[in-house]
């Protein structure tokens, strides 16, 4: 799809910002979200969990990792760590020095390190060893709070799950889909507008669009295929080459394309650019 006109789209974002905001009928508030999920589909088809696991210990060891890190540096760190603890048990025995340095990279490693080795002596105290999957026993373990089991239940256990980070939130608001801030009121807002079984990849697809387009200071308004949907149309630059040029990540050729941008209107942002 290409972005329509801009005067055109500014003046319906108007309008539906006001509808949004003086309460949006709930048929009409789900044809549009509708609408943006296939889009949302259309548009980011590579979205996925970007933490390398292959087991569900393994995801929940990782997405520990993860706070205040970035999965790429996750990633760096989990190859050696998961051969050095390759159990629940290994974890609640581990030396506290050698995993802290293991895990020093990602930050916070003593925190994280504190989590890792009481996870572990958990999940062998308490379940054999073996990760629970519901939401009701993993929130209840070291370390895992809702974001995480919800990560951990979507992607490891394939039990849907709505993963309610910073660019989740962030945009969810933007798009009048909610007004919580509490994220157990956002996950609870957005499942009720979305089918179940989408709600893992849709999280996934939500987070990319968020880190790819419509970034926290500077959306890319202009390059952003959403924009007719969307109330908040003109929060970030509207012209073409202005947006194309905050648009970040390996699809950006693409997302340029679909926008009807050509890819040499604007130069690529330089890596680790945060608009
Ligand atoms: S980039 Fe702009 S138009 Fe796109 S979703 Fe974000 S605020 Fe809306």
């Amino acid at each position: 799809m290409t972005t329509p006109a801009r005067a055109p789209l500014a003046r319906s974002a108007a309008k539906l910002a006001k509808r949004v905001a003086e309460g949006e009928p709930p048929l009409g508030r789900a044809r549009r979200v509708g609408r943006m999920l296939r889009e949302l589909t259309a548009t980011h088809p590579d979205a996925h969990c970007e933490l390398d696991f292959t087991t569900p210990l393994e995801l929940a060891v990782a997405t520990i990792l993860s706070a205040q890190s970035t999965d790429k540096g996750v990633n760096q760190v989990t190859p050696a760590l998961f051969a050095r603890y390759p159990s629940a048990l290994a974890y609640a025995e581990a030396d506290r020095a050698e995993l802290e340095q293991m895990i020093h990279s990602t930050g916070f490693f003593r925190n994280k390190a504190s989590s890792l080795i009481g996870l572990g002596a958990a999940v062998v105290e308490r379940h054999g060893g073996v990760l629970p999957h519901t939401l009701d026993e993993l929130v209840k373990l070291p370390g895992i709070g809702r974001k995480t089991a919800n990560v951990i239940l979507g992607n490891a256990f394939d039990v849907p799950g709505i993963t309610v980070d910073t660019h989740f939130g962030r945009l969810v608001r933007r798009w009048g889909w909610t007004e919580e801030e509490d994220p157990v009121k956002v996950e609870h807002a957005v499942g009720a507008l979305i089918p179940k079984r989408e709600w893992t990849m849709a999280s996934h697809r939500i987070i990319f669009h968020g880190r790819r387009v419509c970034h926290a200071r500077k959306p890319a308004c202009g390059a952003c295929t959403l924009a007719p949907d969307c109330p908040s149309y003109g929060t970030g630059p509207v012209e073409p080459e202005k947006a194309a040029a905050l648009v970040k990540g390996p699809s950006r050729p693409f997302l340029l394309a679909r926008a009807g941008i050509p890819e040499d209107a604007a130069p690529a942002p330089a890596p680790g650019d945060t608009p």
